[in-house]
Formats: structure tokens, C-alpha cells, sequence
């Protein structure tokens, strides 16, 4: 039968981030070892404390619905969170608990983006209107494209991999790019894949042009725990004139080792909220209620684990850079999450390819990323088999 897919559907391509864990999950099973260095996953197992959390909420009877927005334990402990981090505009009100931080994303996408109406300019005069516009800065993220789209809008990308993966001296291309068409600008800081901190400075530069602009922002904060050299992440909402435009992200995937879990949430102003919580409700209602419990937990007693984790990252960090430096490869060192960018050759689908096939290392090419000419690396292995990677790498000739 041919089936007549809606064409929101047909306009995005799977996760390439996904497709290729997928793949090397696939050749795991057929018995080949492959060094994994693709998804975003950190390999540490949740700590602890977190599992015990989840399976006594679940022994108290914690496995029905609950609020759509959020159980209002984890709700203050997210406001507390973000209160720490100078965040002190939201309230309860302002949080919405998703599950997963994708979910948070697509919810305000779909939130706050209107699709166009699918004409393109015709003779007859009859006039086009395109979907709103919404700006990345590349290399970003795979699925904020995706979201994007899904949602109908249309897409500006301003480059920062010629400027060493730094938002400071992209800002002129950025001031060209947005308008007052603007209607979204997502900033994301530690960012995937290219691991940057962005310094209050440019930051800033990012507020002067939201307020000029009318343009909100979304501050994905997910990997704000994840830095190194002591740096801080500065939270954007935490600059005079945004705490009103702006939508500030978060999840428990990363920094507390809880993929798997499907935990995130955003905070925003009330309406946004409110808008969003209709989405939320017609589609999943809300997220596991013993998961969220277990969210309180690493929300207000993981301070140590996160630490434990942020050193073994830095070290792996290291090595990787220095085993990289051994093969005559400068890569961009990065600030925070745990992604490198290495530079390959143009073709970096068929860099990656090769990588797999030959050298059975898995890597994601940076094209979807915006960025093709590198490939992005997970560091969240252990050394063993990052060693391994770069040996084999270097033996496939892939250096
Ligand atoms: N934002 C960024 C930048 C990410 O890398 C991820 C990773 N999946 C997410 C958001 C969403 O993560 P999750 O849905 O697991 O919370
Ligand atoms: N964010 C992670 C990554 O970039 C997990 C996979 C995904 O959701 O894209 O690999």
C-alpha cells in the first residue's frame, strides 16, 4: 500500500547521533568490538542513592500519574536548583517536568513556532509566507534542526567553527543574521558537540541582540554541570533584560548519569508554561512518577557523584588530547560536556564510515551537526578504549 505520510514527517531525517549507535550496536552483536565513541551517553552507571530513591518511591505506591507539570517535590527542588544558579526569576509556575529534555525542547518549539504556509512565490503574485525563524549557532545539535522543522519553521545558522568553536568573535555574524524576523535564538553552553563555554562577554552580546530584536532565547543548560579548569557555565537568564526571554533547559541525563530515565524539564515565563502544559497534557500526560522522585534525589544529594564523574571526564579529556597532539592532530580543547570535534578530512560522512568499517571506531559525522570537515567524538569511554580508538584510528590511516 502507498501510504501518504504527513509531510512534517518526511521533512527530517532520523538522529544521525542515534543512527550511528544504532549501527554500532548492530556489528556488537554480529561480534565485531567496537569502540563506541558516538551517542552521548555517559558510561558511569547512575549513582547509587538515585536507584535506591526511585525503588523506594516505587515501593510507597509512587507509579500513577501526578501532576501533568510535575510532582511539586521536584518542581521546588528544581526552583531551589535554579535559584542557585542565579536563576531567582522562576517560581514553581514557571517549571514544567518532561520526559527527557528532547521532550522539553519539542514542546517549545511546537510552543512558540509557527509553520509557514507551504507556498513558494508564484507568478499569480499570491504571496508566501515562511515558517518563523529560528537561529542556531553552528555546530549545533542535531535535533534542535529537527524540531525545528517539525514544527515548520525556517532556519538561520551562524558558523563558530571558523572562530575555534567561540561565540565571541562569530557575534558580528550573529548581528547580521538575526532581525527583528527573529523569533527564537538557541544557545547552548557547554555545548554539543563542540564542548565551548561561551564567556560572559559573549553572552552579553547575545542579550544586546535578543533585546534589540525582540528575540527569545533558549539557554539549553543540559551539560551546565560538566566543566573543566573551574570554569563556570554563566545561565543566560541570569543577565539583566533576559530573565523574561528566556527559556532555560535542563535534564538529568548527563549530569547525573540518567539517559535512560527520561528526565528533564524547562522553566520559562508563566504563559509559555501554560501554552506548553497543553501539549504536555494531550501528549504525555507527565513523566514517570517514580522517576521524578528518584530526580529530587539527584537534584539535592549528588554533588560528590557529579564531581567524581566531572574529574574522570577531564582526564579522559586530557589524554585524548594529548594522544591526539602524538598523531600530529590539533583538536579545539574543549571547556565542558564531554564531545570533541576532530578535524577530518571534507568528505566526514565518509571519514566516519571509514572509521567504523576499517578501524571499527564509531564517531558522528559533523555535517548534521552543521559543521562537515570533522567528526565528533564522545569521551564518555574509559581510557582504555579511548587509547584503543586513537591506536586504531592511527593504524587505519584515519590521522
Ligand atoms: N540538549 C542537548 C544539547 C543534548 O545533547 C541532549 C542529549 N540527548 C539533550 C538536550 C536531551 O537529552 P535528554 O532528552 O536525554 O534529556
Ligand atoms: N544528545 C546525545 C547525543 O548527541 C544523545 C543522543 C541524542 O539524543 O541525540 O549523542
Amino acid at each position: 500500500m502507498d501510504r501518504d505520510f504527513a509531510e512534517r514527517v518526511t521533512r527530517v531525517e532520523p538522529s544521525a547521533t542515534i543512527a550511528i549507535s544504532n549501527l554500532a550496536a548492530e556489528l556488537e552483536s554480529e561480534g565485531v568490538d567496537v569502540v563506541d565513541l558516538s551517542v552521548g551517553e555517559p558510561d558511569f552507571d547512575t549513582p547509587e542513592n538515585i536507584k535506591d530513591a526511585a525503588k523506594a518511591a516505587m515501593d510507597d505506591g509512587a507509579t500513577g500519574y501526578t501532576p501533568s507539570d510535575g510532582i511539586p517535590e521536584l518542581k521546588d527542588a528544581i526552583v531551589e536548583k535554579l535559584h542557585d544558579d542565579g536563576l531567582t526569576q522562576y517560581g514553581t509556575e514557571n517549571v514544567l517536568v518532561t520526559p527527557g529534555g528532547k521532550q522539553a525542547l519539542y514542546e517549545v518549539f511546537q510552543t512558540l513556532i509557527d509553520g509557514g504556509d507551504g507556498r513558494s512565490p508564484s507568478a499569480s503574485g499570491t504571496s508566501s509566507r515562511s515558517g518563523d525563524e529560528v537561529v542556531l549557532l553552528d555546530p549545533a545539535w542535531v535535533s534542535y534542526e529537527a524540531m525545528v522543522k517539525l514544527a515548520g519553521g525556517s532556519l538561520a545558522r551562524v558558523d563558530t567553527a571558523a572562530h575555534d568553536f567561540d561565540l565571541e568573535p562569530a557575534l558580528d555574524d550573529l548581528a547580521a543574521t538575526v532581525s527583528d524576523e527573529t523569533e527564537l535564538l538557541v544557545i547552548n553552553s557547554p555545548g554539543n558537540p563542540h564542548g565551548s563555554v561561551y564567556s560572559d562577554a559573549a553572552l552579553e552580546g547575545v542579550r544586546d541582540l535578543a533585546v534589540e530584536h525582540d528575540i527569545t532565547v533558549i539557554s539549553d543548560e543540559i551539560y551546565k554541570e560538566i566543566t573543566y579548569d573551574g570554569r563556570e557555565a554563566t545561565s543566560l537568564g541570569t543577565l539583566d533584560g533576559m530573565a523574561d526571554r528566556t527559556i532555560t533547559l535542563n535534564g538529568f541525563s548527563k549530569a547525573y548519569a540518567m539517559t535512560g530515565w527520561r528526565l528533564g524539564y524547562f522553566a520559562g515565563p508563566e504563559d509559555l508554561v501554560e501554552q506548553a502544559g497543553k501539549l504536555h497534557s494531550h501528549s504525555v500526560t507527565c513523566a514517570v512518577n517514580f522517576v521524578q522522585h528518584a530526580g529530587v534525589e539527584a537534584l539535592q544529594n549528588t554533588d560528590e557523584s557529579i564531581a567524581e564523574m566531572r574529574d574522570a571526564f577531564a582526564e579522559r579529556r586530557d589524554m585524548l588530547v594529548d594522544l591526539f597532539a602524538e598523531h600530529g592532530k590539533d583538536v579545539p580543547v574543549p571547556e565542558g560536556a564531554f564531545y570533541m570535534m576532530l578535524p577530518v578530512r571534507e568528505d566526514d560522512q565518509a571519514w566516519a564510515e571509514e572509521a567504523v568499517e576499517e578501524a571499527a571506531v564509531a564517531t558522528v559525522p559533523g555535517s548534521p551537526f552543521g559543521t562537515p570537515g570533522y567528526v565528533r567524538l564522545s569521551y564518555a569511554a574509559s581510557r582504555e578504549r579511548l587509547r584503543e580508538a586513537v591506536e586504531r584510528l592511527a593504524e587505519a590511516d584515519l590521522l
